[in-house]
């Protein structure tokens, strides 16, 4: 079944949610608790993401989160960033005076 999804939730015996997530480095199936887990919402699908640490090889991990992903983590208590849409910034006045 290659259409399943980067992350999944599984609930652990103690009533926290443990996510699994595969390290693309060193392909590792990593267990996450939501506190190892950041999802940062931008204003489209590329500022998107959820990241986490590989526990195994210690690599950052940053990959995109679709909608369902966003709610999966969301709803599993992962902290989220929302990033502000970056609005320009009024370019310094050359010519001050
Ligand atoms: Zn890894």
């Amino acid at each position: 079944m290659s259409l399943m999804s980067d992350i999944a939730a599984a609930a652990s015996g103690a009533g926290t949610v443990l996510f699994r997530a595969m390290c693309p480095d060193c392909r590792a199936r990593c267990e996450l608790t939501a506190q190892a887990l950041r999802l940062a919402i931008g204003g489209s699908r590329r500022t998107t993401f959820y990241s986490f640490t590989c526990p195994e090889c210690g690599s950052a991990v940053r990959r995109p989160a679709g909608e369902r992903i966003v709610e999966l983590l969301t709803g599993g208590g992962v902290s989220t960033l929302r990033l502000q849409p970056v609005a320009a910034p009024a370019a310094p006045t050359a010519s001050n005076v």
